[in-house]
């Protein structure tokens, strides 16, 4: 089967070019100016914007968190990234304490059984470091996966000394493969909430305060340092303020192979969120920080010093109390409401997985802080590049899988929970205005979003093998 987009312009990471592109079953296979229609199926893309689909490599999907689960499923999750323009994602298979990393594997492969619709891959987060689990590391590159995620905070969790960091860091280096690190200074994290709750000081602000900014920072650089003694590519994911960034900088304007992560959460919101009565709904680690932060994670999107957005997608009912109707059927699931009050056992994490592009269109290049270029690069060719997908994914080229979004730059609506697609009950972007939008969706060459129709199929989303030695960007 052949489409024919015609008229639109084309949008990359580099150019911007009129052109027709045309899709031949799941692949791009010519672009140009007035293609032969030549039997094809053809979309009038006049006045639109043809990109690649967004990427967003840093989801959490079915995730299980203290006593319940976050609310997207494979199939949930991937129908609300596909309204928001994302057609691809990394997920994280996450181990636990006393397993080996193919018993995460294989339970985080079930989850997405039957219901992805989206092409989807996953990183492996290690949490128990034995002689065993770092025998294993070299065969999950026969798997596709080729990034190792490790903890630098949830002490007695999934927190690893830096010696056992060291070590992962050590195997990933050899292996061509690279390391992501969640960056809090977990000593500090662990401390400061025993304090908070012994205190009796369990609202939500409490959780900003238990997570300062200095000890992000100082596990930034602490990670920076460890990646540089193994000499090892490092992804900081989730960055939340300019002590961290500016750590990140110290590292690559050194030519340290390090890159960084931030999320829109961490360009919108402060800690007086959390002082909101709805305040749970912002409990997310890191947390959400200041003004000054959200305007400095701003500048080093649009100037190069972060070099992708990611979403962190992990979202909770706020009252799941209360049950919510998603496509016609009744969902229940415990939220945040079963933290009883008490920061430290609400569970963290937000939404994002469709907001990311819509927000990044319309406050990034709507606001004049970046170009549709490089709107392109952070949220789809950098991610590519980066996790090893590129050039079969993250870019519009012949040869290339046909993940495209046509972008109607007139398109406006407002931010509602009672429209989005995400199966949670509220959405912290509730009433923003956004101009831009994305119109059409394919998922190799597939039409899964018209407009507000929904054609994806469950099950048609294929596990992506990825490649190691990944570029660093
Ligand atoms: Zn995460």
């Amino acid at each position: 089967m052949k489409t024919l987009i015609q008229g639109g312009t084309v949008i990359t990471a580099a150019d911007t070019i009129q052109a027709d592109v045309l899709i031949e079953g799941e692949k791009i296979s010519l672009i140009g100016q007035n293609l032969p229609k030549d039997g094809a199926k053809v979309i009038d893309a006049t006045g639109k914007l043809v990109m690649p689909g967004g990427i967003d490599p840093h989801t959490h999907l079915e995730l299980p968190f203290f006593t319940t689960v976050s609310s997207d499923d494979f199939y949930t999750g991937h129908r609300a990234a596909a309204f928001g323009g994302t057609t691809c994602h990394i997920d994280f298979a996450n181990q636990r304490k006393g397993e080996t990393l193919h018993e995460a594997l294989e339970k985080w492969r079930r989850l997405a059984e039957g219901k992805a619709v989206l092409d989807y891959a996953t990183h492996m987060s290690i949490t128990d470091l034995r002689p065993d689990v770092l025998a294993e590391i070299p065969s999950l590159l026969d798997e596709g996966i080729t990034s190792l995620k490790v903890f630098l905070s949830y002490k007695n969790m999934y927190m690893l000394t830096d010696g056992e960091i060291l070590q992962v860091m050590h195997k990933a280096a050899e292996l061509g493969m690279l390391v992501l690190v969640h960056a809090e200074n977990g000593d500090v994290v662990d401390m400061l909430t025993r304090q908070f709750v012994a205190e009796g000081k369990l609202s939500p602000e409490y959780h900003a305060l238990s997570h300062p900014a200095w000890s992000e920072t100082e596990a930034t650089l602490r990670a920076i340092a460890l990646a540089s003694v193994a000499n090892v590519p490092l992804y900081v994911v989730h960055m939340t303020c300019a002590g961290a960034v500016d750590q990140l900088t110290y590292g690559r304007q050194r030519g340290l192979p390090v890159m960084g992560e931030t999320c829109p959460q961490y360009l919108f919101f402060t800690e007086d969120d959390l002082r909101r009565p709805d305040g749970a709904k912002f409990i997310c680690s890191p947390p959400v920080r200041t003004r000054a932060d959200n305007v400095y994670l701003w500048d080093a999107l649009a100037d190069g010093r972060i070099q992708v957005v990611g979403t962190d997608h992990c979202p909770f009912l706020f009252d799941g109390t209360k049950p919510l109707t998603y496509e016609g059927e009744v969902y229940r699931s415990p939220g945040k409401e079963s933290g009883g009050g008490d920061f430290s056992k609400t569970p963290n994490g937000m939404h994002g997985i469709e907001d990311r592009m819509l927000l990044l269109w319309t406050y990034g290049v709507g606001k004049g802080r970046f170009s549709a270029n490089r709107f392109v690069e952070l949220t789809a060719t950098n991610p590519a590049k980066i996790f090893g997908l590129y050039p079969r994914k993250g870019t519009i080229a012949p040869g290339s899988d046909a993940d495209i979004v046509i972008w109607n730059p007139e398109a406006r609506k407002t931010v509602s929970w009672r429209t989005h697609h995400m199966r949670v009950d509220h959405n912290v972007y509730e009433g923003m205005e956004l101009v831009g939008l994305p119109e059409k969706v394919f998922v190799r060459g597939e039409l899964v979003v018209d407009g507000e129709s929904w054609y994806g199929r469950r099950g048609s989303g294929r596990f992506l093998h990825r490649q190691s030695h990944a570029p660093v960007v």
